[in-house]
């Protein structure tokens, strides 16, 4: 019981989530003297694994890992607890205020007057026979930190899109060769990238094509492609790196019972708002800034969120639906809460 006493701690906000908009929402609540915790396992969430970021404003080139860093830093110097843990649960009190009480992996519970899920997505799969079976020998979702063990080896990189191309690039660095597949003839990536990788001596592009299987035994050693490629149905490789986009995990959301659209996006209105009084959602899990995920909009996102959570909570008067109600055209999931 002491323990349990011990482990309580009480905010005007529960940021959950260490990403960028997690970050930046706490720094503008901390001058709004919003007392505020950040709960996550990974500071800087995605940003962290990123190799280099080029397109934030006031940084043209730094590493991701150092701008992580950076948000951590800022958000902590400016008043946030970090609390590198994962919330497991929510639940609203029935009395007083209305309080979320939240429920993290070790039990530890936070109390808190408002939430801001600012949870991010996670790496979709292509789901062909051998990626499961490899995956951490061989198959890997993260280039920045799996880059490495593939020095002078050749290695796939599935995916057209802006995390694909970047990693590309980095994995240039290492590999002896590398093969980029991808189901098109045109990326989704920022041109840049694109041109930045084609510069590269050791890549071949393999494109309107798909990996089928992911094929070793005991680790990677080769893919199967859809199209034979100059007359051969597979690949020779060590490595298979997988940068297929990312989808929000609706666990969190749906026990806050926040709607969330059918690709697990969490509604929000204009001022950052679900469906859910007193919970707030900022940056690539929600539907907000078209959709366009990038750690400006993320960070936007928290922004505008804090400013909203502390005009709420400064007005007694105010009611949730004041600023425009969330659609509701995505019926609430199951709740899950562990
Ligand atoms: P993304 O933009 O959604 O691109 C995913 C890529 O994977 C697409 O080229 C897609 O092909 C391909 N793909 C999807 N499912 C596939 C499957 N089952 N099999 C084979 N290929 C498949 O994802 P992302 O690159 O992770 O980027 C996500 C968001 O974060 C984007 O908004 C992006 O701009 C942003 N981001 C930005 C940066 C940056 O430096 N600015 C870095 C990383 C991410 P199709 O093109 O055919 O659909």
């Amino acid at each position: 019981m002491a323990d349990a006493k011990k482990k309580e701690s009480k905010y005007d906000l529960a940021i959950i989530g260490a990403g960028p908009a997690g970050l930046a929402a706490s720094v503008y609540a901390s001058r709004y003297k919003l007392s505020n915790a950040v709960i996550g396992p990974e500071l800087g969430g995605y940003v962290s694994t990123t190799h280099l970021v080029e397109d934030y404003l006031g940084f043209e080139t730094i590493t991701g890992m150092d701008l992580a860093e950076k948000f951590s830093e800022h958000a902590k110097k400016f008043g946030a607890e970090l609390i590198q843990e994962q919330v497991s649960a929510a639940e609203r009190q029935a009395n007083g205020r209305g309080d979320w009480v939240l429920t993290t992996w070790t039990d530890r519970k936070i109390r808190a007057r408002a939430v801001l899920l600012a949870t991010g997505t996670k790496h979709n799969k292509i789901g062909v026979p051998g990626e499961d079976k490899f995956e951490g020998r061989g198959v890997s979702y993260c280039v920045t930190c799996d880059a490495a063990f593939f020095k002078e080896k050749p290695v796939v990189i599935v995916g057209g899109g802006d995390s694909a191309l970047k990693g590309a690039l980095h994995l240039t660095e290492f590999a002896s060769h590398l093969y980029v597949v991808h189901r098109r003839k045109d990326f989704r990536a920022e041109p840049t990238w694109v041109d930045r990788v084609k510069a590269k001596q050791n890549v071949t592009f393999i494109l309107e094509n798909e990996v089928t299987e992911v094929l070793g035994d005991g680790k990677v050693d080769g893919v199967k492609l859809k199209q034979p490629f100059k007359g051969k149905d597979s690949l020779n490789v060590d490595g298979v790196f997988i940068e297929i986009g990312s989808t929000p995990d609706p666990t969190l959301a749906n026990a806050f019972k926040a709607n969330i659209d059918d690709g697990n996006f969490v509604l929000v209105n204009d001022c950052q708002r679900t469906s859910a009084e007193r919970v707030w959602a900022a940056g690539d899990n929600t539907t907000n800034s078209a959709m366009f995920r990038q750690i400006g909009t993320a960070s936007a996102e928290g922004s505008v969120a804090a400013g909203d959570i502390y005009e709420h909570l400064n007005d007694p008067k105010a009611k949730w639906a004041d600023k425009g109600a969330v659609s509701e055209s995505t019926p609430v999931q199951t709740v899950v809460t562990d």
